[in-house]
């Protein structure tokens, strides 16, 4: 039994070689990049050669813990991490469940694949011991029949595991990796690089342990974290509602995405909130590992053409990509599209995306029937968006374009396409269309992994939050930076842990911080952990402008800075050019950055990364 809380050991596979190897993490990379986003960042960063192809054998794919992760410290959850190939940036996305437990139970904190195996092909990892076996009878099946044909395969219905669907085997760039029912690393197309890899499927069973260094200590913070849990008012919102009850809110509020972001605003919403769900289909409660809030509800769809779909709760950004953002109102059949994207092994954010560009781009005469073999594209057409995400999953006739992304597709369409391309850097816009609130655009801009909300989410400040003791104007440019820098810092942070985002609502930063005093024996405080997010921050953004990045791409789509709100509250309002480069100056001033967006030689001093070395050595013989 470990004391520190830490395996010390990472699995490093390479599947070109057939290798499988320890790797003893080294001092410094845990002592100044934690664990999770971090040592993904750091990593990333030491192992890839510059400009290295996402779907190349060089690319790394890894799945990441925290130092926390498989404890009883509650709501924590795993990390992939890889370059991505929507993007070409760094790339990490979090998934919940119990499979980034059931690594360290297998003895380590994570776990590096590079290289590309001969043949489709598994990994299985028993305590400890990894082989890599051939996955021709799992190849072709969705993500559902793979892990019963995985769990068939290596003789128990208990292991965990993380798999792809078609779309991932036929490299859609914003495929996903499952790791659990209805729980994925969705955002960034991690399943493409597993694809890419001919790896199908990862599975696990462990049984070592882990002991906090000071264990009563840790169990009475632990005691404190779930009392803050069950004392915040929107982490029971969570419980009742999951995410949907957000629908609501950015519905209210106009940002909720409508037919391909051209309003903020939903007449049906209501049909698609938490109520909605409630009524249709939910039966119970879920949860990933030793969490209370239970956001997950699963349940069984009660009347229409898909009843008895066994379904999970439709979260927030699925509700809106899938729904309101296509037009689509009855939640039984965004539940049935979100259910055909998670077997396909898509992203439903990045789906719903561009299936309401294409639709525009249909309605716009830039597609027309000839291209999608008579099928008429239209906002509110359920078997239109059906037959897109199949055509997609397979890169089959138009879904070839579309798989590419709505970057990608845009420039390919040409012909004025880019200006209702809804992206940042190429990932796919979440469900906060910005426009009322510029700190959410320049939220949007600057994300490390392309315009994410899950890097920060000013809006909550802006909306009736408070900075320094002033209440934050919605539409004004004040604090915008700061208050972004500041969010973007702290979940980095605890990205290393790593933390589920609805966690965060209820725990305390101090208390995240006693968390880990008492699980890694060694002092924390809410300093420190700013300052590791800064530090990973900055890493990142290094990665980034490696790979070519620069000012010019932390920008918003045209739909953001060009076409206003067409009515409601808000009408007429966009984050005009101006204003966008006036917060980014500002942002890059807090950030110790240049007026390019390079960190400034003193600010890499002060972070220590300047000159820092290579922080993880390869086995020699199985680089
Ligand atoms: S809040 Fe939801 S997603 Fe997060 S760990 Fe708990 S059950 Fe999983």
């Amino acid at each position: 039994m470990n004391r520190s809380c830490t395996m010390e050991k990472l699995l490093y596979v390479n599947l070109s070689k057939k290798q499988v190897t320890e790797i003893t993490i080294n001092h410094r990379l845990e002592e100044e990049f934690v664990g999770g986003k971090g040592f993904g960042a750091k990593i990333l960063y030491d192992l890839l050669p510059p400009g290295c192809d996402p779907l190349s054998p060089q690319n790394v794919l890894m799945f990441m813990t925290g130092p926390l992760t498989g404890t009883l410290a509650p709501a924590m959850r795993g990390c992939v991490v890889t370059k991505s190939p929507l993007t070409g940036t760094f790339a990490d996305s979090y998934f919940g469940g119990h499979f980034a437990q059931e690594i360290r139970y297998c003895g380590f904190d994570g776990i590096i694949i590079t290289g590309k195996a001969a043949e489709s092909s598994y990994l299985w990892i028993s305590d400890g011991t990894a082989s890599i076996h051939p996955a021709q009878e799992i190849w072709g099946l969705d993500t559902f029949a793979a892990v019963e044909k995985i769990r068939e395969l290596v003789g128990d219905q208990s292991v965990k595991t993380a798999c792809i669907g078609p779309a991932g085997e036929n490299m859609v760039s914003h495929a996903l990796i499952n790791c659990e029912y209805n729980r994925h690393a969705g955002r960034g197309g991690t399943g493409a690089v597993m694809g890419a890899k001919n790896l199908k499927a990862i599975a696990l069973r462990g049984t070592k342990t882990l002991a906090p260094a000071d264990q009563n200590g840790f169990m009475t913070i632990v005691d404190q974290a779930y009392k803050e849990l069950a004392e915040s008012e929107e982490v029971q919102s969570f419980n009742s509602d999951g995410t949907a009850g957000s629908i609501d809110f950015a519905n209210l509020e106009q940002l909720l995405p409508t037919y391909n972001y051209y309003d903020g605003t939903y007449n049906e919403a209501t049909r698609l909130n938490g109520e909605a769900q409630r009524r249709t289909f939910w039966l119970r409660n879920t949860a990933c590992a030793a969490c209370p809030i239970a956001c997950g509800k699963v349940g069984s769809i009660r009347r229409g053409r898909h009843k008895g779909l066994i379904s999970d709760v439709v979260e927030y950004e699925t509700a809106a990509m899938l729904g309101s953002n296509l037009g689509i109102s009855d939640i039984r059949e965004v539940a049935y599209l979100v259910k055909k994207c998670d077997a396909l092994g898509l992203d439903g954010m990045s789906a719903g995306g561009v299936a309401g560009f294409a639709i525009e781009a249909f309605q716009k005469g830039l597609l027309n029937s000839g291209d999608t073999e008579g099928h008429p594209l239209e906002f509110g057409n359920v078997s239109a968006v059906d037959y897109l995400l199949e055509k997609i999953a397979f890169r089959s006739g138009i879904g070839n374009l579309l798989a590419k992304g709505v970057k990608e597709a845009a420039k390919e369409l040409n012909r004025g396409a880019e200006d209702f391309a809804v992206h940042v850097k190429g990932l796919e816009s979440p469900a906060w269309g910005p426009r009322s609130v510029p700190g959410m655009g320049l939220a949007l801009a600057t994300a490390d992994r392309g315009g994410c909300h899950q890097r920060a989410l000013p809006v909550l400040y802006e909306i009736g939050g408070e900075w320094k003791g002033e209440m934050v104007e919605r539409h004004g440019l004040k604090y915008k930076g700061e208050i972004v820098v500041h969010q973007q810092n702290y979940l980095a942070a605890l990205d290393t842990l790593v933390k589920c985002d609805f966690g965060q609502y209820g725990i305390k930063a101090e208390t995240y911080c006693h968390l880990m005093e008492t699980a890694l024996g060694r002092p924390w405080d809410v300093e420190k952990l700013m300052k590791l997010g800064d530090k990973i921050w900055n890493q990142i953004r290094l990665f980034n402008l490696r790979e070519g990045f620069s000012r010019e791409d932390d920008t918003l789509p045209k739909r953001f800075t060009e076409e206003p709100l067409p009515e409601g509250p808000y009408q007429g309002e966009l984050i005009t050019k101006t204003n966008l480069d006036q917060m980014l100056d500002d942002y890059y001033a807090v950030r110790g950055w240049d007026d390019f967006g390079k960190p400034t030689e003193d600010k890499l001093k002060e972070l220590g990364l300047e000159a820092m070395p290579t922080l993880v050595q390869i086995p020699t013989g199985n680089q």
